[in-house]
This record gives structure tokens, sequence and C-alpha cells, in this order.
């Protein structure tokens, strides 16, 4: 019996051969897999010819193949489609992957290797690229601890072990509360609610064996509008009530155990804290950088969010209601207060926002800039039978990469939206060409309708594919430093950037449609939709940096230093809100215990500020298309592919900025962009 993970993918695209793999096929898969690439690493290790960049750091790039496409079938199903069987295997590979990676980085020899390459440094007569990657690998060898020894090093081992498991568990009780919670109502509980959401809600109850019946669920877009259009202000309490308490009956000690690893991984590395280390290769470089950009950002906001919150405690009194405004009033009553000032409201606008629609608007967007076309490919078999493919063609009609997008919410994919890679772009063998993923949480449409967005879903579909795009236009050598591979403060400017073009006119113009008669958003709504924009910023300035706030202050406890008589988490986050004036009415974005951009993981601890910092570029990105006076302006566009879409991390992304743009942005761009100047 040959296992299909291990066997050479010869679907089309070469794609991994969906059909055939099954969950007992992982277990055996990750092993032959961590073996073959230790295998491999040994051999560099232990090579008699002395080190050069061939040899050494391209050898370590060509290692691993097969372990990379494990893991990467493995983690999208993980996230997308899993099931209790994958959630076990999860628990008991992340560990043995953190360990594996550990004895990688910890191979003595072969850092020596490497470090031998940095010593030589222009004498190795290597180019940009080559020198970029080399540096880059040094840094991942001293971050991980290859030149600890002794005690130190064995304890470093131990620790980011520990680390994975507990990130594993932290997502899965997320995903736990989610699946288990739901609210079903009757016909009598429907008041306010409008046919899209009855709609789907009907739809998830059918499928939760409760016909006839109306199910919310904690996905966000089906408990967000519920929150915004229920008028039953009981229901909205328990339902808020639900939603922000995810995690938090299981995951505070998981919070507090990682956050002094995290503390203790940083000192035996030297630094003071775990954000000192975690940032000082990000552009924003130290905490004080961070802190200030929020700070600069947290009282205007602040001050906005408490005139919000004025004006639509005076609706409220207006229509009679009796109420101290809540954090469970607070969408419902802005939902009104929209509508009455900009003569908007979502149920309005839903209808016009087709899913498909939007996402031939994104194509559309992407040929304009950058000339690439879409064809849908019918017949794959893929991770899902919701997700559908497109092959990317590139400006002169040739393969670029293929596109996956699996947008439907379902109990088996955790709530966010992402991309993710199956593939990444590389010219060191074939096939180099990617594969990416967007994956989404929107409701699907009632029972023969398309789905329809909220102009927020449709934003962050336009998000998504602009990560989606970086990863499918690099044009790198190495893999290291493939597409989205770039710092964490960085990334998020190609799909934040993407965000403005959704809401240029002409677009929404064109590819806004009513999904029963056909007609195209009238102008006056697309004026309106516009106008709207800086509507309730304030809210959602306050609940974002709230959380990244939080962040970056539970990270900058130093080992011992706040931990003495124990660490708790809610006291500690409690105290953080406190002292910046959280306003009453607002909640964290993502309460700690269901953090999971800082906690299921690593990838954006002491790092959640990277939205903010990347929205100073993106803010001033999208000012040289308007400079140039046409969002498609061909020059910029092309500036914008070669410096940034198709990089990857060649270069320090501060270099990458300043070549598509000539200066580094301040924050008022990013103010005005809020209306919060
Ligand atoms: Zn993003």
């Amino acid at each position: 019996m040959t296992n299909p993970l291990l066997a050479p993918w010869d679907a089309p695209f070469g794609l991994p051969p969906f059909e055939r793999i099954g969950e007992a096929h992982f277990r055996p898969a990750f092993a032959a897999a961590m073996a073959e690439q230790l295998t491999e690493i040994e051999a560099i290790a232990n090579d008699p010819v002395a080190p050069d960049f061939a040899n050494t750091v391209e050898a370590m790039e060509r290692s691993g193949i097969t372990l990379d496409r494990v893991s990467a079938v493995f983690f999208n199903l993980a996230s997308s489609h899993t099931n209790d069987e994958l959630q076990a295997i999860q628990r008991e590979v992340a560990p043995k992957l953190a360990a594996h990676h550990s004895a990688i980085l910890m191979n003595a020899r072969l850092f020596a290797r490497v470090q031998a390459l940095v010593d030589a440094g222009e004498a190795s007569g290597l180019d940009a690229e080559q020198a970029r990657v080399l540096e880059l690998y040094h840094r991942m060898f001293v971050k991980a601890g290859a030149k600890l020894d002794g005690d130190a090093r064995e304890r470093m081992t131990a620790i980011m072990q520990r680390l994975a498991e507990l990130g594993t568990a932290f997502g899965q009780n997320v995903l736990a509360d989610e699946k288990d919670w739901v609210l079903v109502l009757g016909e009598d509980d429907l008041a306010g609610l409008p046919d899209f959401l009855t709609g789907a809600a009907a739809r998830e109850a059918k499928a939760r064996g409760k016909p006839g019946q109306y199910a919310i669920t904690l996905s966000r877009s089906s408990i967000e509008p519920f929150l915004v259009f229920s008028t039953r202000r009981d229901l909205r309490e328990t339902a808020w009530r639900a939603w922000t308490a995810r995690g938090e009956t299981t995951n505070w000690p998981l919070v507090e155990e990682t956050v002094r690893l995290r503390a203790e991984r940083a000192r035996l590395l030297g630094f003071a804290n775990f954000a000192e280390f975690k940032l000082h290769d990000q552009m924003a470089k130290t905490p004080v950088a961070v802190r200030d950009l929020l700070m600069a950002v947290w009282e205007p906001a602040r001050k906005r969010a408490g005139e919000e919150a004025e004006t639509l405690a005076a609706l409220a009194a207006e229509e009679g209601a009796n109420i101290a405004l809540a954090p469970w009033d607070w969408r419902f009553y802005a939902e009104k207060q929209r509508k009455r000032e900009h003569d908007l409201d979502e149920a309005e606008t839903k209808p016009y926002l087709q899913l498909d629609a939007i996402i031939e608007a994104a194509f559309s967007v992407a040929n304009r800039l950058f000339g690439l076309s879409f064809r849908a490919v019918e017949g794959l078999a893929l991770h899902h039978p919701e997700a559908r493919a497109w092959e990317v063609l590139g400006p002169d009609g040739g393969h670029l990469g293929l596109f996956i997008g699996d947008y439907f919410a379902r109990p088996s994919k955790r709530s966010g939206a992402w991309a993710s890679g199956i593939r990444c772009q590389q010219k060191l063998w074939a096939p180099g060409r990617p594969i990416i993923v967007n994956t989404l949480n929107i409701s699907p449409g009632g029972e023969g309708e398309s789905a329809l967005l909220t102009y927020d879903d449709a934003r962050t579909l336009f998000h998504e594919f602009g990560h989606a795009l970086h990863g499918l236009m690099s044009d790198v050598t190495y893999p290291f430093i493939s597409g989205t591979s770039v710092a964490r403060d960085f990334v998020e400017l190609p799909s934040q950037l993407y965000e403005h073009w959704l809401s240029v006119p002409e677009v929404l113009a064109a590819h806004a449609r009513h999904y029963r008669t056909g007609e195209a958003m009238p102008a006056g709504m697309i004026a309106r939709l516009k106008a709207a924009e800086t509507f309730n910023q304030g809210f959602a300035t306050v609940e974002y940096v709230a959380c990244a706030l939080v962040d970056l202050e539970m990270h900058v406890l130093g080992d011992g230093d706040g931990f003495d008589g124990g660490f708790d988490g809610k006291a500690f986050e409690a105290r953080v809100l406190e002292g910046i004036g959280m306003p009453d009415a607002i909640a964290m974005r993502h309460a700690t215990p269901h953090f999971q951009h800082v906690f299921a993981g690593d990838g954006y601890s002491a790092g959640y500020y990277s939205y903010m910092w990347s929205e100073m570029m993106d803010a001033d990105a999208f000012k040289a298309f308007e400079e140039a006076g046409d969002v498609f302006d061909a020059g910029t566009a092309r500036r914008l592919a070669s410096s940034i879409f198709s990089a990857g991390g060649r270069q320090d992304p501060e270099e990458a900025y300043l070549s598509f743009r000539g200066k580094l942005p301040g924050v008022e761009a990013l103010l005005e962009g809020r209306g919060l100047a």
C-alpha cells in the first residue's frame, strides 16, 4: 500500500491527491517526511567539503520538500475542514514538529557552516538575493537558540515543544466552543431580522437537524448581523455573551503558561522580554515604537468612540428605550444611526453584493493593475466540495499559479478569514509555481439563492485576495523568501492596500448587481457607501487597538517581573484596559481567551499591531495612485508589482517600501482614512 501523501503527486497542477488522502495517512507520512529531512540535514552538516552557499543554504532550501508538502495538506485541512481524528493528530504532531525544527536549528555543525558563510561576508561572492537569504537563515538559527549550550539549549527545546502543544490546545478549545453553541430561534424570535439572515439561519438549522427553526451560530457572519438587526435585547445579550466567552472556561491557564514560557524563551536569547525579541527584526523594531503608534491612534479613536456612544444613547432614548448602552446594543443602534446619517442599511446593500460577483471584482482589479487573468477550472478534487479553483495567467498568458477559494462557513472550519499556501513559488525545482488558498466564513445563501455579502465581508474577500496575489505573483529564486514570507508588520500591506480598490466607485458600479433583478447598485447608494466609510470608526479602532495593546503589554513582561506571585492573565487584561480607559460599551475585538492570532500559535504574538503598522503604509501607498490621478495608473502599478507584490522577502521591508514610494509614511494618512484626523 503506498501512502498518497508520499507518492508523487500527479493530479493536475501538481495538486495533492485529495480524494485518496485519508486521516490514517498523516501519522506515517509525517514520520517518514521528518526522518527524510533529518537524513538530508545530516548530510549537509557532515559534508566534508568546505561550506559554500550551494552546499549549505541552498541544500537546506532543497531539504524537507516532502515535509512541506505533507504539512501544507495537513494544516490546510486542520483549519478549514477538521474532525476529531485530525484534531487528535494535530495535538500529537505539533510538539513533534516543534522538536524536529528545533533539532535542525540546534544542529551545531550545521550552524557552524552558516556562521562560516556569514563570517566570510563579501568574499563569498553572493548575489543580493542570496546574501539576503543567508542573513535570514542566520537570524533564524540564532533566534531558535543555536548559540546556546548546555542546560539552556535543552530548556529551549523543551519550551518550544510545550509552546506548540499550548497553541494547538488553545485553538481547539475555541473551535469546540464555537461548534457547541447555537441559538435556536422559533418564528416568534425573528423580530428585526432581514431575509438574508433568516434564510441562512433556516438553512443552518436544517443542517443541524432542526428543520422549520432558525439557528444563529458563533460564526462572525451569523452572529454579527444578528447583533445588528435583532430587536430582542434579551437575545442579543445572550448571543453576545456566548460570543465573547469563547475559550473563557478553558484557555486562561494556557494563556498564562504561554506568556511565561515566551518570556523565558526571550531571556534565554538575551532579550529583556518577548516583545523586544519578537520586534527586533520587524519594521517596528521596538515595543516603544509600537506603543507610540498605537497610542497616537488610541486617543483620537477613544475620543471619537465617546462621541459615538453619546449619539447612540441619545438615539436609544429617543426611541423610548430606557437603557444604559451595553456592548450588545452598540451594533444595533449603530446600524440605525448609519441609516439615519447616510440613508444606508445593510439589508439594503447586501442584495447587491453577491459572492460570485465580488470574486469577479477582485479578479478584474488584478487584471487592470497587473494584467492577470483567471480561468475557472472545473472537476478538480480539492480539500472540500465547496472549494473552487481558478488557474491564474500572467500578463503574457502564461501559467502563474492556481488559486483556490473556500468561502463558506461550516462547523469544521475555524472562524475568521485567512490566506494559505499548498505550494509556494520558487525557482529551484519543478513545479515552482504556487497554489494559494483563500478561506472565508461567509454564510451560504438561503435555499437556491446566491450567497450575499455585507460590505465588510466584501472587504475581507479583497483583503485575503491581496495576500493571495502576494503569493501568486511572487518571483524569487528561494522558497525561504517566497511570497508572503516577509516581516509580519509588512505582510498586511498588500492585503490592506487591495481593500482600497473595492470602494472605487467604478468597481462597485460594474460588479455590485442585485441578486434578483441584476440591476447595478445605484450611483447614489455607492456614494452613500463611500461617505459612510468613516462611520463608527471610533468603535472599530477602539476594539482593535485595545487588542493590540493587551497583546503588547502581556509580552513586555520580563521573565520573573510581573510573574512573581503568579501571573493572572484575566486580571492583567482588565488592568491594561482600565489603564487606557477602555469604554464600557465596547469590548476587545478578540478577548484574550479566544485571541487566536496571538495564542493559537506564534504568528501574531506581540504582533497584532501589525495591521495598523501596515495600514500606515497602505493608506499612504494608495495615495500614490491618487496622486498619479488614476487608481489604475500603469506606472504606479508596475512599481507596486516589482517592489512589493512580486518581491517576496528579497529586500528589507523598509527598502522595499522606499523603492515603491520614495519615502516612508507617517500616521497622517491612516488617521485621515479612518476619519480620525
Ligand atoms: Zn491579512
